[in-house]
């Protein structure tokens, strides 16, 4: 999609700040953190949100949560905790419509969100 920041990203058009790619898969640090940790994982194809994923996609949302799991272990918060989060549509404030997984964690998140 030529007008999607994300897209831009992935393509090296607009600068991210990459802690993980793979063919499919790509991980990068929120420009506006919530947390010690905050990071963004998503599928290089364009998909806009979690209500347009199907079957074919199955391979790649499971390799974003492997990947999840990796960069927390690395970044030493899998046992303390952390949170993950798709945020879908405008209810739940999404602003960028390529599917990201939200990786927050570092600090005591709290429980129901806001
Ligand atoms: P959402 O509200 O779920 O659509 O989240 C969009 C996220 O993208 C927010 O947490 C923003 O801080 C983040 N964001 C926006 N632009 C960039 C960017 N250029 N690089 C990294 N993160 C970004
Ligand atoms: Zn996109």
């Amino acid at each position: 999609m030529s007008n999607c920041l994300f897209c831009k990203i992935v393509n090296g058009e607009a600068l991210g700040d990459i802690v993980f790619e793979s063919d499919s898969v790509l991980a990068f640090n929120d420009i506006n953190p919530v947390a010690p940790h905050h990071v963004l994982i998503i599928p290089k194809k364009h998909i806009s949100t979690l209500n347009d994923i199907d079957e074919k996609d199955f391979n790649v949302m499971g390799k974003i949560h492997l990947i999840a799991n990796k960069i927390a272990s690395e970044r030493g918060i899998a046992e303390s905790g952390f949170r993950t989060v798709f945020n879908c549509n405008k209810d739940a404030g999404q602003a960028v419509f390529h599917i990201h997984m939200h990786l927050v964690g570092g600090r005591k998140l709290n429980w129901p969100p806001g």
